[in-house]
């Protein structure tokens, strides 16, 4: 079929564009289905510090850029829109966007986790700002301020605490209870961090500054009293949310949302292959991201080569790709 591609590529962050370079390479007619607001997480940063390669940082929306750039440069072709919905149960596989329908021989799902927000105001106006969902990659940015915030009360703010205390003279950890749902030990190493505070039962309703973060208004749930709290910074750390929603009843997921892999980097659907944050949320940083996609598009390649779904939909039609 002429308007097949080899490799359909959905979402435009480190693992797609890394994915996609690698098809590319191999000589495979690849697609990016990139979404309207590619790059992922990388656009909700300034300075990235941690990326292999770049001696003084790179900007995040720049390395992405130059990831897009390096995809397109290698022959990938890039859609600047949303995947709308999947059918894994045909070969080749179909990929919805809107009314359109794109066809691959394997399909790499890249589409990566979304941090939850507060919702509150000035959060969204000082993105970049001092608000930042991502303590490794914007932490450093504060390094010898005076105070910082972390709200929520699960492992990753535990762990942004912890991080942050080796970078701020005083982390203020902002709970919603009086109990963490973090981890025993990486509550026990906050709490008994002299450097870090905790305001329990409560909750940031307003995240004040006119162009960068000067404080936060904070209610407690129980007395219903109000404080500022001055800072230079607020990560928010109330958990992730995989991308996912246009798989449900296509790939087996966990309780969370995030797909689950078999034998590599392979889903529930053999032939389609899922990499970053939409399967990671252990690491959950740029550099894995580009790995996990690396890895996904090598597999991928090795798995057209072998010719599987071919031989088998040539037997029967009605076979479906999936293990079930
Ligand atoms: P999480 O476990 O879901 O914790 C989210 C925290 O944010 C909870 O304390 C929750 O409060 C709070 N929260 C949620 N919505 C909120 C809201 N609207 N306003 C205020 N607070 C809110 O998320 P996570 O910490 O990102 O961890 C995700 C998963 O990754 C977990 O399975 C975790 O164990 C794992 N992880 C592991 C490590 C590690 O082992 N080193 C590091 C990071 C993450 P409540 O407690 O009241 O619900």
């Amino acid at each position: 079929m002429a308007d097949v591609y080899d490799v359909v590529v959905i979402g435009g962050g480190p693992a797609g564009y890394t994915a996609a370079i690698y098809t590319c390479r191999a000589n495979l007619k690849t697609l990016v289905i990139a979404g309207v607001e590619a790059g992922g997480q990388l656009m909700l940063t300034r300075e990235v510090e941690n990326y292999p390669g770049f001696a003084n940082g790179v900007i995040g929306p720049e390395l992405m850029e130059n990831m897009r750039q390096q995809a397109e440069n290698q022959g990938a072709e890039i859609l600047y829109d949303n995947a709308t919905g999947v059918d894994f149960s045909k070969h080749p596989f179909e990929v919805y966007v809107g009314e359109d329908v794109y066809r691959g021989r394997v399909v790499i799902v890249a589409t990566g986790a979304s941090p939850k927000w507060l919702g509150v105001e000035g959060e969204k106006r000082l993105l970049a700002k001092g608000v930042s969902s991502c303590a490794t990659c914007d932490g450093p940015l504060f390094k010898g301020t005076s105070t910082t915030v972390v709200v929520g009360g699960g492992d990753t703010a535990m762990e942004y605490a912890l991080y942050l205390s080796n970078l701020v003279e005083k982390v203020i950890v902002v709970h919603r209870r009086d109990t963490l749902r973090a981890s025993k030990v990486l509550a026990e190493r906050a709490r008994n961090n002299p450097r870090i505070e905790f305001v329990w039962n409560s909750v940031v309703t307003e995240i004040i500054g006119d162009n960068k973060v000067e404080a936060v208004r904070v209610k407690n749930l129980k007395t219903g009293e109000e404080q500022i709290i001055k800072t230079e910074s607020v990560f928010v750390a109330i958990g992730h949310k995989p991308n996912t929603e246009i798989f449900a009843g296509q790939l087996e997921m966990d309780e969370e949302g995030y797909i689950k892999l078999f034998d590599g980097m392979m889903t529930s659907v053999r032939g389609v292959f899922a990499a970053g944050d939409v399967h990671d949320k252990k690491y959950r940083q740029a550099i894995t991201a580009a790995g996990f996609g690396c890895m996904a598009a090598m597999e991928a390649i090795r798995f057209i080569e072998s010719g599987e779904l071919e031989k088998m939909y040539q037997v029967s039609t009605n076979i479906s790709p999936s293990r079930t």
